[in-house]
């Protein structure tokens, strides 16, 4: 998950503090070692860290933390309050001009994720009631301009392209005309990477920029990259100036060195980060969210967004009702995972609840999303009548739902076993839930 290797480190340093009743200055000191070396092995920034790590360690070593109750706990308070200001504060939302169209112009190396991030910047801004219009500005690369109307189709967002023979300067200043004809309030212009930065790239950006004068220039860095991305975020900042940063595949980043030094390398906010490949995938960056779930601390605000977004409200109105009268099927079992599916993943869900993200037995417990996909294919297999019957599956209907799944029929077992539990248990609260439902209003 996210940042899980630094925030293990993290996470085990500072259980050490709270286990310990008082603490002295070498306790501290000894703690502020493990921060030092976990940061930098996270690929954080060097002068960064030592400048987090000597704030830390000056308001950690006051006479008010170190003579409190719970010294270990202020401490953590301490290294959370530095960490949210270190990617810096609050959330860096994107300017909207009061004058539409607002114009951003996305700007990065090959490769980090650029296109992607356009398709999913426009198809966020799109679900926020605005009409983007994206911009193939790369011609270069041929395919990143069918790659962008691949994007559009599939997001019902309209892309403005003029292939390869014309300049990007040019496509730029046509697609802000056309942005007026349509009435698109939001441009949103895709530039071509390379894998370098070099003169050429930066002088067609510095055209571009001086053509259209984006409201937003923001440049797209892969977190993998870690301290790579920090640098190339500083040179584009030096040479053309950018407003912000969109920092893609932090789902598969587990160190975090970019997340948390490009701030305070270059000055700038991160805006976005990528979470995954599909187009859904784009989050606002919440410094506090953030510093919360690499100390493992949870994360229930984003939690709480991603099932009101996600989270069909008839539908759980439906299943409530259902359960409540413990009228509840296989098939709505299998709605409720599809449900639960669409929220992400579940190692990532845990990590955003309060205590669980740190916990090593869950961890070490490794929710198998393959698990998932198995009971989805053993429901499928099933006839609509085995579904809201399951009593009468026997030995040759369970023969058959194992082969048409391909799975074993100890699987299905266990997965008809599951269902009877969860059903005798919502038997069970169904009928003190509907004593209490008067009072309770929603769930
Ligand atoms: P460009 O050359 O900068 O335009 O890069 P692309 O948009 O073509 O992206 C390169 C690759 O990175 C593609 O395979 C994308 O699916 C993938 N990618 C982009 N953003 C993310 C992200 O946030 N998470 C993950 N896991 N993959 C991403």
């Amino acid at each position: 998950a996210v940042f899980s290797s630094l925030a293990d480190k993290l996470q085990e340093t500072f259980k050490k503090l709270k286990n310990k009743g008082k603490l002295t200055e070498a306790d501290v000191a000894e703690a502020m070692r493990e921060v030092r070396v976990a940061l930098l092995e996270a690929d954080v920034n060097f002068k960064v860290v030592k400048d987090f790590v000597g704030k830390v360690r000056e308001r950690a070593v006051g006479q008010e933390v170190l003579e409190s109750l719970t010294p270990g706990q202020h401490v953590v308070k301490i290294v959370h309050e530095e960490l949210t200001s270190l990617m810096g504060s609050s959330q860096s939302k994107i300017v909207i001009s009061p004058k539409p169209p607002t114009v951003i112009m996305l700007v990065g190396l090959q490769g980090a994720g650029k296109t992607t991030s356009g398709g999913k910047l426009a198809n966020y801004l799109k679900k926020q009631g605005r009409q983007p219009l994206m911009v193939a500005g790369d011609i270069y690369r041929p395919a990143a301009i069918k790659q962008l109307q691949v994007l559009g189709e599939q997001l019902q967002i309209p892309v403005f392209s003029l292939g390869t023979d014309v300049s990007p300067v040019e496509i730029a200043r046509q697609a802000m005309e056309k942005a007026s004809a349509q009435g698109n309030d939001m441009v949103i212009i895709d530039t071509a990477g390379r894998l370098h930065i070099n003169e050429e790239l930066m002088d067609e950006l510095k055209n571009i920029k001086a053509t259209v004068h984006p409201h937003e220039i923001l440049l797209v860095v892969d977190s993998m990259t870690g301290q790579d991305a920090v640098n190339v975020a500083e040179s584009f900042n030096q040479e053309l100036g950018i407003d912000g940063l969109i920092l893609t595949k932090l789902d598969g980043d587990t160190r975090g060195g970019a997340a948390l030094s490009a701030k305070a390398v270059t000055g700038k906010p991160i805006k976005f980060v990528g979470m995954g490949e599909k187009l859904d995938a784009l989050e606002p960056f919440y410094p506090e969210r953030m510093a919360s779930r690499i100390l493992g601390m949870g994360d229930v605000l984003t939690l709480i967004e991603k099932a009101q977004v996600n989270y069909d409200a008839k539908k759980a109105k439906e299943m409530e009702e259902k359960m409540l009268k413990a009228d509840f099927s296989l098939e709505d079992f299998l709605d409720q995972m599809q449900q639960f599916k669409k929220m992400g993943s579940v190692q990532d869900l845990l990590g955003m609840i309060p205590g669980l993200g740190g916990n090593k037995k869950l961890k070490d417990l490794q929710v198998d999303e393959n698990e998932f996909v198995k009971i989805e294919a053993m429901i499928q297999s099933m006839t609509p009548h085995e579904r809201r019957h399951p009593e009468i599956i026997n030995g040759s209907r369970k023969q058959r739902i194992a082969r048409g799944s391909g799975s074993k029929v100890q699987d299905l077992n266990k997965l008809l076993k599951q269902f009877a539990d969860t059903k005798k248990m919502i038997k069970q609260f169904g009928g003190s839930a509907m004593m209490k439902k008067g009072k309770k209003g929603k769930l």
